[in-house]
């Protein structure tokens, strides 16, 4: 019997394109004699799209954004209309769904609370490790809680500020001073991440991060390399060889992961044998204090004096074949379809067990 696969994309994200990509990619490494893919396509406007059976690998992303001719339903009727996971089956029953969606109504944990709610299996992280991977201010405090090297941080939701601007800016330059990043606290992709060198710039930085979130984190800015690890499995995850992120500007920003392209990866990293199983060990120690289950995508500082610090996690990592994510695992001997066929029943793997 063949695996009906779900694969929802797009999204109301500023990743919705790179999600396109990675659908792309999936359904063209997929095996199709094993897997039957079944799109469900999110518009940039949120709509959510039902499209026909792909039976091959197609060529052109514009097959993919289903605006015309799929069957348009709203994500809260998605349980009768098209996964009567209940008994019931029909051939449009998915089996399992694959999201790869990312940042905000993706990666949050609102998309799984409502695969959780719908009862059916899919691919990566639930709804506790996806919203408190998502919030930044959340993590930290958890990984502190687990003993985690991190940079000194501090955190301001917007009617502080608006009391008190002058006094939160302060705050920041006695606990941190400059060089600082402000960053909305539940975002990705670097948007509107903004280095402070001064109260000028962090002023400015604060209204910026302002308009995408009610809260914002401050923290201590760093000089150090970029190093990330990736993660695969539930109850016993295992780590990649280690990756280095060499971005050309002064820090890796939104046009440097998805415009520029011109950010160089190193794989494997170059980093001493006990720097990386530092590394390794607080991955795994990280991707147990959130409770990850699938995957995670651990990104490090590494200081010159060979300090390690745990930057973030990010539970669905760019995933296309040339991210990090997937070049990681191919390194470590793991290859793209090898990869999604993993994920996969390590999806199926975890359903079973809760139930
Ligand atoms: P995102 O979740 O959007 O990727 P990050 O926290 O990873 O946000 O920040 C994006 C980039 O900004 C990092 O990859 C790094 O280049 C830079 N950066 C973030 N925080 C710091 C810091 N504390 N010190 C130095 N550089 C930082
Ligand atoms: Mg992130
Ligand atoms: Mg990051």
């Amino acid at each position: 019997m063949k695996v009906k696969l779900g694969l929802l994309y797009g999204g109301k994200s500023a990743e919705h394109k790179v999600s396109l990509q990675t659908a792309l990619a999936v359904n063209k490494a997929i095996d199709h004699e094993k897997y039957d893919i079944h799109p469900i396509y999110i518009s940039e406007q949120g709509e959510w799209v039902r499209g026909n059976q792909l039976t091959g690998p197609v060529q052109e992303v514009q097959k993919l954004e289903l605006k015309d001719g799929g069957n348009t339903i709203s994500p809260v009727a998605l349980n009768n209309e098209i996964f009567p996971a209940h008994g019931d089956k029909s051939d449009q029953t998915i089996d399992v769904i694959f999201p790869l969606l990312h940042g905000p109504n993706g990666e949050d944990g609102t998309v799984q609370g409502l695969l959780e709610l719908m009862n059916i299996p899919y691919v990566g992280n639930g709804v506790l490790a996806s919203a408190a991977g998502m919030d930044k201010v959340v993590m930290k405090n958890i990984f502190a809680q687990a003993g985690l090297d991190q940079v000194k941080y501090v955190s301001f939701i917007r009617s502080e500020w608006e009391a008190d601007q002058t006094k939160t800016y302060e705050k920041i330059e006695e606990a941190l001073g400059y060089p600082c990043f402000v960053k909305p606290a539940n975002l990705g992709s670097s948007v509107g991440i903004n280095k402070c060198t001064d109260r000028a710039s962090l002023e400015k930085a604060f209204e910026e991060a302002f308009i995408f979130d009610r809260k914002v984190i401050v923290e201590e800015g760093i000089i150090a390399r970029e190093v990330e690890i990736a993660v695969l499995g539930n109850d016993h995850p295992e780590c990649s060889v280690a990756g280095e992120i060499v971005p050309k500007k002064e820090f890796y920003d939104y046009k440097a992961k998805y415009e520029d392209g011109d950010t160089a990866m190193i794989i494997p990293a170059e980093v001493t044998e006990e720097e990386y199983e530092v590394m390794k060990d607080m991955a795994i120690r990280a991707f147990k204090a959130l409770d990850c289950a699938g995957l995670v995508r651990a990104d490090f500082f590494l200081t010159k004096e060979g300090r390690v610090v745990i930057n973030e996690v990010n539970t669905m990592p760019g995933f296309t074949p040339f991210s990090m994510f997937p070049l990681l695992w191919q390194h470590t001997g793991v290859s793209y379809p090898e990869l999604i066929e993993k994920l996969v029943n390590l999806a199926i793997e975890r359903h079973n067990e809760k139930q």
